[in-house]
């Protein structure tokens, strides 16, 4: 059976004090045991977020990473500095890195490369824009954002992958996939690995879906069967909304 995991992505928000305030929260919320939860908080509160968490079933994520190792890129943290704190998961992808700072897919398989020789997990996110989707181009750039950024990967490096549909139009803003649009995406998306590896593994991914899910749409989009779990922004930020979406499973 596939992993479930819902991963709450905290972005460019919360000060030391309501970070830390949000993970006492989270802490005495009732997780569906079944269900791995992440959150993912900016890079000042990682360490202590890893330390407040020591002894829970929260995963405390990183939102990104530099490809090198080491060197000369100001303002730049690494895989090894991130895996040194006790961080073992990162979010690579997002849509907002994609846009604003104008990572490609190519640079996206280097970070990639760099996670996994660290033995990090890697949450992957892509999805289209909502002119693909109006032009009917959907399906093709989101196969082109899986070959680009993952195709590259053997077999067993897939253990530490989880893959993230993240329509752009449906981030922050209140619009969300219907259930039937994130299946229909999610399945595609199982076919293309299938298609590139095996049947096997395409069956062992988790996938998520992201884009404005609530506590009001977690259930509907949770219960399709290609659908493994979420990536949540804006709900994740209030514990009781967030344990409430993990809860919908
Ligand atoms: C996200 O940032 O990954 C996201 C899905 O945001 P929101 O839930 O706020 O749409």
């Amino acid at each position: 059976m596939r992993k479930q995991i819902v991963a709450g992505n905290w972005k460019m928000n919360l000060d030391a004090t309501q970070s830390k305030e949000l993970i006492d929260a989270l802490k005495a919320q009732t997780f569906n045991a079944g269900v791995h939860v992440a959150i993912a908080t900016p890079y000042v509160h990682l360490a202590a977020a890893v330390d407040q968490t020591a002894g829970t079933s929260i995963d405390v994520a990183a939102q990104n990473m530099h490809q090198a190792a080491s060197g000369a890129y100001t303002g730049e943290v690494s895989a090894a500095m991130l895996e040194g704190i006790g961080v073992k998961t990162v979010i690579l992808g997002h849509s907002e890195r994609r846009a604003y700072f104008h990572e490609t897919d190519a640079l996206l398989a280097e970070k990639v490369n760099a996670a996994l020789e660290n033995d990090m997990h890697v949450i992957f996110c892509f999805g289209e824009e909502l002119e693909d989707r109006k032009s009917e181009a959907h399906f093709d750039l989101v196969s082109s954002q899986l070959t680009n950024g993952l195709f590259h990967l053997n077999a067993s490096q897939w253990a530490r992958i989880t893959l993230a549909y993240e329509p752009v139009w449906a981030i922050g803003t209140g619009e969300t996939a219907s259930p039937a649009q994130a299946q229909e995406m999610h399945a595609h998306i199982r076919a293309v690995l299938a298609a590139k590896y095996e049947d096997a593994l395409a069956q062992s991914v988790s996938v998520l879906y992201g884009g404005s899910v609530k506590p009001t749409n977690a259930k509907e989009i949770f219960a399709q069967p290609d659908v493994d779990g979420g990536l949540i922004g804006g709900a994740s930020l209030k514990a009781e909304d967030f344990a409430a979406i993990v809860n919908a499973f």
